[in-house]
């Protein structure tokens, strides 16, 4: 089990049971776990809901949609609803839903059974991506320990209401970690994206209304009910709720995960919660929100960690893996990783994420091997411009967007490698994923 981190400017609403053991029920019950729903089941649907839009709390996934909207969207018909939590965490630099599977499983299971209450769902699916196979058992065995408490299945604490969880992993695709893909991973089928509208909320999973959230906002349910909404949103910025986990990682002195007030300083994480660039190097850059989000530059960070303030910095808060670079990286080499990661998971269901990031991959290879052409590095922006905002779901942009800010905010360093003048990592080959 990989060592817990901490710091003394750390809210712990998220991670208070991490390293308490509250992977065992009755722990988990001792710090008072299976009381949300509880309080929720007297309160009834309608105050979950209005609980959930006064917290503030906004996908941790890495939209930011909020949470109790996105509740309140699913319509009130009698259909067969359900809950889809996303597990499926792949974002490149993300680590944060690993460690609540890891040391708080039962949380993600009565924040499923809050969502399932809020919108009438009488069925939870929690879904592991593909490399979370051992985590799997984990959440296995909490979801058998809650049966056999009578905390799922029939009559759920006495309230007539039925909700039972079932478990699923992915085969070890970037792709289904999108909501759409996911739903068809679950039912079977080839994961790749389906037409958005209509959005799952209304037609989801076996055309069924869906509620599909990511596995931390899912997580935050259940505190956000025992501490109340506003009281919730106090602890984060301003339209921007609570807290949340940030995967702090690359060169710095004390990597790991981070559970800090939405709207913290990009910089103070950096340099005062993960203790500053490693070996007293300089500072780079810094991919703020996972692998898809736009690079900043070390004079850039100054900026609060919250989805509006990054979006005002011309980047994005993502899915809270933030990626710090020292001086002795290469920018090139990074962008060719990046896309390489792109190229390989895009599931090819559309051309341009398809031949986009296919191109790009082939050029930033010529590139980086000392091969490339004046035109290339134009060639590369023209080429992730027009992915921008054109392919079937998301991955066209995450392949894009980065593409775009290495490019422009490191243009120098292509061109020194186009150039001749820079090959400073010759014996590395950047080989083919899979
Ligand atoms: P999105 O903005 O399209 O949607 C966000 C959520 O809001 C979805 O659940 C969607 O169904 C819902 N929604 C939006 N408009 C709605 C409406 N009008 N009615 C009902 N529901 C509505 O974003 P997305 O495509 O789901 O996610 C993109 C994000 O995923 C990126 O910002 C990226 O940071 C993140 N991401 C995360 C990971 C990870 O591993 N955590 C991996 C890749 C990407």
């Amino acid at each position: 089990m990989p060592a817990l981190v901490s710091h003394p400017d750390e809210v712990r609403v998220l991670s208070k049971r991490f390293g308490q053991g509250a992977t065992d029920i009755d722990k988990y019950i001792e710090l008072d776990g299976y009381k949300a729903v509880q309080l929720g089941i007297a309160n009834g649907p309608q105050w979950i809901i209005d609980t959930m839009k006064a917290s503030g709390l906004r996908g941790r996934g890495g939209a930011g949609f909020p949470t109790g909207l996105k509740w309140s969207f699913v319509p009130k018909n009698d259909k067969a609803k359900y809950v889809l939590v996303n597990g499926d965490e792949s974002e490149p630099g993300t680590c944060k839903d690993h460690v609540i599977f890891l040391h708080d499983p039962h949380s993600v299971i009565e924040g499923t059974m809050i969502a399932g209450l809020a919108i009438g769902a009488k069925m939870g699916f929690i879904y592991l991506r593909g490399e979370y196979r051992y985590l799997l058992k984990i959440m296995e065995k909490a979801v058998a320990d809650a049966y056999a408490k009578g905390y799922l299945g029939k009559n759920i604490f006495g309230s007539g209401i039925d909700f039972d969880v079932i478990t699923q992993t992915g085969a070890g695709a970037y792709e289904v970690g999108e909501e759409s893909a996911l739903m068809e991973s679950l039912e079977g089928k080839r994961g790749v994206p389906r037409i958005k509208p209509p959005f799952p909320a209304v037609v989801g999973l076996y055309g069924g209304p869906t509620v599909i959230n990511n596995a931390e906002t899912i997580a935050s349910a259940p505190p956000i009910l025992l501490m109340g909404g506003e009281a919730y949103a106090k602890l984060g910025s301003e339209r921007n709720g609570g807290t949340r986990l940030f995967g702090i990682s690359g060169h710095v002195e004390r990597p790991g995960v981070y559970e800090l007030p939405m709207g913290y300083n990009l910089k103070k994480a950096i340099y005062d919660v993960a203790g500053g660039i490693k070996n007293g190097k300089k500072l780079k850059a810094v991919v703020p929100g996972g692998s898809s989000c736009p690079v900043l530059l070390p004079e850039e960070i100054d900026v609060g960690l919250d989805f509006d303030q990054m979006g005002k910095a011309g980047t994005m808060l993502g899915s809270g893996g933030i990626v710090v670079l020292d001086e002795s990286v290469s920018i090139v080499e990074f962008a060719l990783r990046t896309i390489n990661f792109y190229q390989h998971e895009s599931c090819g269901w559309c051309i341009p994420c398809r031949e986009g990031t296919d191109w790009i991959k082939k050029t930033l290879t010529r590139v980086h091997a000392g091969g490339g052409n004046k035109k290339d590095v134009d060639n590369v922006q023209y080429l992730a411009e027009n992915m921008l905002g054109r392919t079937f779901c998301p991955l066209g942009d995450a392949a894009a967007m980065p593409t775009i800010a290495f490019v422009k905010k490191f243009r120098k360093e292509f061109e020194e490698y186009i150039e001749g003048k820079r090959v400073e990592h010759p014996l590395i080959a950047i080989k083919p994923l899979g």
